[in-house]
């Protein structure tokens, strides 16, 4: 299947799949407010629609699939969405990004329905920290979780860490010599003014630069790991073997190779994490529309795509968080948790 190409030359091929906007944790820099303005249940697409879609999707050149939420492991059922996906052929890579609270008792049936790959989101390994950071006392579930989807049979595990100056960037040698022992590919993200993100400051980024200096003092020589791929991490190695990835979304973006796209749990379908405006594919397929019909929305949307959004903030003289809380509560697509972050 040829890829559809947008402006910029970059191919529709990695669909993020949020399957729901609710989240069992609070974490302050993503969802800091008290209180949120949630989809309504009916907009939800059901695992019929999600298929249909995807395989539209799939029709178009998307061959990699990631299920997010908000937090994906609420989602009811979630095993038999990712069996219907798992059989799709055309799906080379199928996986899921979850804060590992549920992942305990989820690991085992989300492994035997076919999924490819986990990421945990986890960005401390201090229970004080934890509760601090994600107003919830869920860090031993995380770990426990962790373990769970290794002896489930996951392999390739990655944990993804969220670095903020002050909160957790004294821990990033501890979170790589705990991927050691979970044998778990640790990537630390520099921390992005997205929306949701209303406490977000240019002086709370703790950037890779820095980063790479904190572990080159602690650990040696640190070497980047040569490769040709469209993954937003940069891979370093240690001297004993062991690599790591940096996300530098925010002080050195990586917009001009970002084949991804995102589609809401309730079927909004955005081609930016920035983008304020999205297309609603839920009506359209609730209105009937033949697949040909959805096609035909997506593939010249894709190929008027020009988005950068992150390059275009970095060129921003001030930076300051992208929405307000007034804002979100009147978009609540906005919010990352509902736009699978
Ligand atoms: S900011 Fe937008 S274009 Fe840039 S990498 Fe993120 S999603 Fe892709």
């Amino acid at each position: 299947m040829t890829a559809h190409l947008d402006k910029l030359g970059r191919p529709l091929r990695n669909l993020r799949l949020s399957v729901t906007d609710r989240c069992n944790l609070r974490c302050l820099y993503c969802m800091p407010e008290e209180d949120y303005v949630w989809l309504p249940r009916e907009d939800l697409l059901h695992f019929e629609e999600i298929s249909t879609l995807v395989d539209i999707f799939t029709d178009l050149g998307v061959d990699k699939v990631r299920l997010t939420g908000g937090e994906p492991l609420i989602r009811r059922d979630l095993p038999t969405l990712v069996r219907l996906l798992a059989a799709k052929p055309a799906i080379r890579d199928l996986a899921i990004t979850t804060n590992g609270i549920l992942l305990g008792e989820c690991a085992p049936a989300l492994f035997e329905a076919g999924l490819h790959r986990v990421t945990v989101s986890l960005d401390t390994l201090r229970p004080d920290r934890f509760l601090a950071l994600t107003r919830r006392r869920a860090l031993p579930q995380v770990l426990a979780g962790i373990e769970a989807a290794t002896r489930a049979g996951f392999s390739r595990l990655k944990i993804d860490t969220v670095v903020l100056r002050g909160t957790n960037d004294d821990e990033l040698v501890d979170l790589i010599e705990y991927g050691k022992r979970v044998d778990a590919e640790v990537r630390f993200i520099e921390y992005m003014d997205v929306g949701g993100a209303t406490h977000w400051s240019m002086d709370k980024v703790v950037s890779r630069r820095e980063m790479l200096d904190h572990l080159t003092r602690h650990y040696g020589t640190v070497t980047p790991v040569r490769e040709d791929s469209s993954a937003p991490a940069d891979r370093f190695q240690l001297g004993d073997g062991t690599v790591f990835g940096i996300i530098s979304s925010t002080t050195d973006p990586f917009c001009r190779s970002c084949d991804r796209s995102r589609l809401t749990a309730d079927g909004m379908w955005y081609l930016c994490l920035y983008a304020k405006i999205g297309t609603d594919l839920r009506r359209a397929l609730r209105a009937g529309a033949s697949r040909e019909e959805v096609k035909a929305l997506i593939a010249p949307t894709w190929q008027r795509r020009d988005d950068r959004g992150a390059e275009q903030r970095l060129a921003l003289a001030q930076r300051s968080p992208l929405a307000q809380s007034n804002d979100l509560r009147q978009n609540p697509h906005l919010e990352m948790h509902t736009r699978g972050g």
